[in-house]
């Protein structure tokens, strides 16, 4: 058994083509980035460092914490970041290429990010996972919906461009960490028998998978732990006969446990081990805008990215999307509740 070639002859050499036009690289992942947009992103940059570019990761905000152990991603500039904002600024300004990873719309990396990669010059090519992807604003799009993830597009194309010998222990477990993170440690979209050729290939290059699971999974405050135990002992509702599940936290609610970005990271998944239960829905205040963000998921055929479409201003895949509402969370709470109940027999 070996991989199925992702790109055609034709795409191959449009790719290397592009490459070969480009001296100065950013690659970008999308707003609250997670571990694939950032194991992509320093799978990536690591093979176009390794053709002699100049590359900058730029990511919208902050990594969460527990991503923070991953190998180079000390190098990552995050444009709300005051320190950090000329300079991404000043690198998409100057780059020739732009690579969006993990992500189909530019929109997706927040208003003023998106204002300056729109102005720049550079070219553009995506490689994503993400249905629906704008291709009117690249010049290349590598878009596979059916893949587990962005970091296992990446891996593909690089071993397409003849760049796995070269690819370090670094870049293999940059990649490793992306399809781990996206399939809850292939736990779903992780069917194709391929993605296990692949995680044969990056254990080649000597990465410890144990360890990158206890890196990501085992590394939690105490805080975080007792965080989790209220929310599900306190605040955790069913609705449609236990089919539907909510939860919903406030700002002060995350003070009072010392909350740390990625804290809740998984949270919105715990209810769908209750037996019946094909939908979750999980709100909280952001901490940065003014705003609710929502994340859902859901099992088999209930499609949750047409619910946060429809009723959260979002969308995502089908079993994992999200979105965002400007209102109170009392009223975000009210418009989950009518999602339930329109989905009611879908569930
Ligand atoms: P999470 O719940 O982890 O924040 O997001 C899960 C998935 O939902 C993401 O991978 C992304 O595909 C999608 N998603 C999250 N937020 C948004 C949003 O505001 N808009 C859209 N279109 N998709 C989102
Ligand atoms: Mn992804």
């Amino acid at each position: 058994m070996t991989l199925t070639p992702l790109l055609s002859p034709l795409e191959l050499m449009q790719l290397m083509q592009l490459l070969k036009e480009s001296k100065r690289v950013v690659v970008l992942g999308h707003a609250s980035p997670d571990g694939d947009a950032l194991g992509s992103a320093l799978g990536w940059s690591e093979y176009l460092r390794h053709l002699g570019k100049q590359v900058t990761i730029v990511m919208p905000n902050a990594v969460p914490d527990f991503l923070k152990w991953m190998p180079n991603s000390q190098y990552v500039l995050y444009f709300a970041e005051e320190k950090d904002t000329a300079a991404a600024r000043k690198a998409i300004q100057e780059a020739d290429l732009i690579c969006c990873l993990d992500f189909n719309l530019i929109s997706r990396l927040r208003d003023e990010l998106a204002a300056v990669v729109e102005k720049s010059k550079a070219q553009r090519m995506m490689i994503d996972h993400h249905l629906g992807p704008d291709t009117t604003k690249m010049k290349m799009v590598i878009s596979h919906p059916e893949a587990s993830s962005a970091s296992e597009l990446v891996f593909r194309v690089i071993n397409e461009l003849g760049g796995y010998d070269n690819m370090s222990r670094s870049g293999a477990c940059a990649i490793y960490c992306g399809m781990m993170t996206d399939t809850g440690a292939f736990t779903f979209n992780s069917n194709n028998p391929e993605v296990f050729l692949i995680i044969a290939m990056l254990l080649a290059k000597g990465i410890d998978k144990d360890k990158i699971y206890r890196n990501v999974y085992n590394c939690f405050s105490q805080n975080r732990l007792r965080f989790w135990g209220y929310m599900l002992h306190e605040k955790l509702q069913f609705f449609a006969g236990g089919k539907a599940a909510l939860m919903a936290y406030t700002r002060e609610e995350m003070k009072e446990y010392k909350y740390i970005r990625g804290d809740a990271e998984g949270l919105v998944n715990q209810p769908l081990q209750v037996k019946g239960c094909r939908l979750s829905i999980c709100l909280r205040e952001d901490t940065e805008v003014d705003a609710i963000r929502v994340s859902l998921r859901s099992v088999d055929e209930v499609p949750s990215n047409q619910i946060a479409a429809e009723f959260f201003n979002g969308g995502g895949h089908l079993n994992a999307s999200g979105g965002e509402l400007r209102c109170s969370l009392e009223e975000a709470i009210a418009i989950a509740q009518q999602a339930i109940e329109k989905y009611r027999d879908m569930l």
